[in-house]
């Protein structure tokens, strides 16, 4: 997605070979425009899919799972890292490892909603060690639902999350692929569908 590279070059925070600082536009401060195009690239990318459900972990993918259900006309669902007194019912969870956090949480859904009826498409601001995003298509397993696939917003492919995700047969569509970055400067890998 051009206009993404574009505001990633403009505005993204090099932190070090590994960390990308999005926070004018993605992650703290929201572009809202950004986020509802978005939403209907994954739609785009995702037509044909009849996904019946959008599936996220708090709390930055939130405004991009909405964006996309906003697109798909469907609603979404968020993934809680701590269990709120009020998520009283079952759950679904999985442990997650964060690489910003470094720290490993459990991430719960109830079980209300997601099933076997379900065709869900997950999202999340960004795929790099894939911990979170391996938890969360885990969780769909366990739940029965049909994964359709994994839209991520910034992929650096340089880590390992897209083959973790290959290697459990999960379809993985990225809206900017980052081969490699250092302070000031950041290469992209070129796919046909961005
Ligand atoms: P994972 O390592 O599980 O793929 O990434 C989990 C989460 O860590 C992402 O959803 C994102 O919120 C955060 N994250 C990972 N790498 C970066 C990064 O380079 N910059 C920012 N801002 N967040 C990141």
């Amino acid at each position: 997605m051009k206009e993404l590279q574009e505001r990633i070059r403009q505005e993204g925070l090099i932190l070090s070979d590994t960390v990308l600082k999005v926070d004018s536009f993605l992650n703290h401060q929201v572009d809202t425009k950004l986020a509802l195009a978005i939403g209907q690239e994954f739609k785009r990318i995702f037509a044909g899919k009849t996904i019946t459900k959008v599936l996220t972990i708090e709390a930055s993918g939130i405004q991009f799972a909405m964006a996309a259900g906003i697109a798909l006309d469907v609603p979404f669902v968020y993934a809680k890292k701590k269990k709120a007194v009020t998520l009283s019912e079952s759950v679904y969870s999985a442990p997650v490892h964060s690489f910003t956090r470094q720290e490993t949480y459990q991430v719960s859904i109830s079980q209300k909603y997601l099933g076997p009826d379900d065709n869900v498409l997950i999202v999340d601001d960004f795929l790099a060690t894939g911990a979170a995003l391996v938890g969360l298509v885990d969780i769909v397993r366990e739940s029965g639902a049909t994964l359709a696939g994994v839209g991520c917003v910034i992929e650096k492919s340089f880590q390992e999350g897209r083959g973790l995700l290959e290697a459990k047969g999960v379809q993985v569509h990225s809206l900017a692929r980052i081969a490699s970055m250092s302070p000031g400067h950041v290469d992209f890998i070129e796919d046909e569908e961005l």
